[in-house]
């Protein structure tokens, strides 16, 4: 088989050490045209321990891209446990293409047609596969900022529903030494500078920082089943036929309610290498493994409804609990209960000001 992946994210690059591993050599197409200091499409790099397991699948260890263990996190004013770390992601795409022949430009239609198979890993961007029948888009800001050292740090690691007037939240994640990744995503929001301004000025008497970058990005929460096709067939100019396969955020492999992403784009791209490059296959392995970000889309698109103005109903409570479970995140069942209260705290007053606890 002749592949080309088009991406070398987390889900392209992952899945051409995986094909490697299986004997494939797929050539790997990326410009990476990113306006950011780091180089690499704009994240968090908040990732639980367990993507050591899939990191050790093919001969990395966590360890060596470990910044900062995240032992427990403040959301909205509750501090639980959690099993979260950010990790050094530029370093980490480094390595995963250290061995596969990645082409340092993006795929053009006419080279696309020298391969049987073309991998959509572009994330966002969707390049190559039809738009999703029903997509669902979050636009983010984030900043990497330095505190000084003599402002006590900067306390408070977590994330904050009740900072955003919608469906969304501020995070705040550590890097390492005084370094912070600190952002401002959700859906349907423009006020994003306002909120950050908001959120420097309320923390200035407790420390002082420097701006290092910051940059905008947007993140799929559409699910993959909302996100199909997940693969189609085309006919070049020769009258072959081609395969083209999407994985990773290109496909919605995002948790709708977090917008994590990178575990289940390395999940993802091992479906896709077990699966011999079977679409069919593939594709009902995936839509399988993945309902549940099916269901919590379900839950926000209700929550966007007029219906969802009454406040999220039991299965939405019982979904943003599973969410937490699945993260590991410590929320006890009554707790995360009420978490989701942040969450459509905007349905009530879509400007936030007055909003009740849903
Ligand atoms: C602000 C922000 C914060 C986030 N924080 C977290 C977090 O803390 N934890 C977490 O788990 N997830 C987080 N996410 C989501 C996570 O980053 C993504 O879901 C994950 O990186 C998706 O991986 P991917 O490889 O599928 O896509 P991407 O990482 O987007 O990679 C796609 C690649 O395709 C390339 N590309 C684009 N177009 C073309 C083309 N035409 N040809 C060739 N290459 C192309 C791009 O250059 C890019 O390198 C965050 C997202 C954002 C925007």
């Amino acid at each position: 088989m002749n592949i080309a992946i088009a991406g070398a994210g987390v889900s392209g690059g992952y899945l051409a050490a995986l094909l490697a591993l299986k004997g494939l050599s797929p050539d790997v197409f990326d410009g990476m045209n990113h306006a950011t200091r780091c180089g690499c499409r704009s994240c968090g790099w908040g990732v639980p321990t367990n993507v050591r397991i899939h990191l050790a699948g093919i001969g990395l260890d966590l360890d060596d891209y470990l910044l900062e263990p995240m032992p427990s996190m403040n959301f909205d004013g509750l501090v639980a446990k959690t099993p979260l770390l950010t990790i050094d992601k530029p370093r980490l795409l480094g390595d995963l293409t250290t061995d596969v022949a990645w082409k340092h430009q993006n795929l053009s239609p006419e080279k696309a047609e020298e391969y049987d198979i073309v991998v959509d890993a572009t994330g966002i961007n969707r390049a190559y596969l039809p738009a999703c029948r029903s997509d669902l888009i979050l636009p983010t800001l984030q900043q990497r900022i330095a505190v000084e050292p003599d402002g006590g740090g900067l306390a408070g690691t977590g994330v904050y529903g009740n900072r955003i007037p919608g469906l969304g939240y501020l995070w705040i994640f550590p890097l390492g030494g005084n370094q912070y990744h600190v952002g401002v995503g959700g859906i349907g929001l423009v006020e994003h500078d306002l909120l950050l301004e908001q959120f420097y000025k309320e923390a200035s008497g407790q420390f002082s920082f420097t701006t290092l970058c910051g940059c905008r990005s947007f993140i799929r929460v559409s699910s993959p089943y909302y996100a199909t096709p997940l693969f189609f067939r085309n006919t070049g100019n020769d009258g072959m036929s081609r395969l083209v396969i999407g994985v990773g955020e290109s496909i919605g492999t995002v948790s709708p309610f977090t917008g994590e992403g990178i575990i289940y784009s390395l999940e993802c791209a091992k479906i896709l290498a077990d699966s011999q490059m079977n679409p069919e296959r593939y594709a009902a392995a995936v839509l399988a493994r993945f309902d549940w970000m099916r269901k919590e889309r379900e839950t926000l698109d209700y929550l966007l409804s007029r219906k969802g103005k009454t406040g999220p109903r039991l299965r939405d409570r019982w979904r943003f609990y599973r969410n937490a479970r699945r993260s590991g995140i410590g929320l006890p069942m009554i707790e995360a209960f009420k978490r989701i209260g942040s969450l459509s705290r905007w349905v009530d007053d879509p400007n936030g000001r007055t909003g009740g606890s849903g």
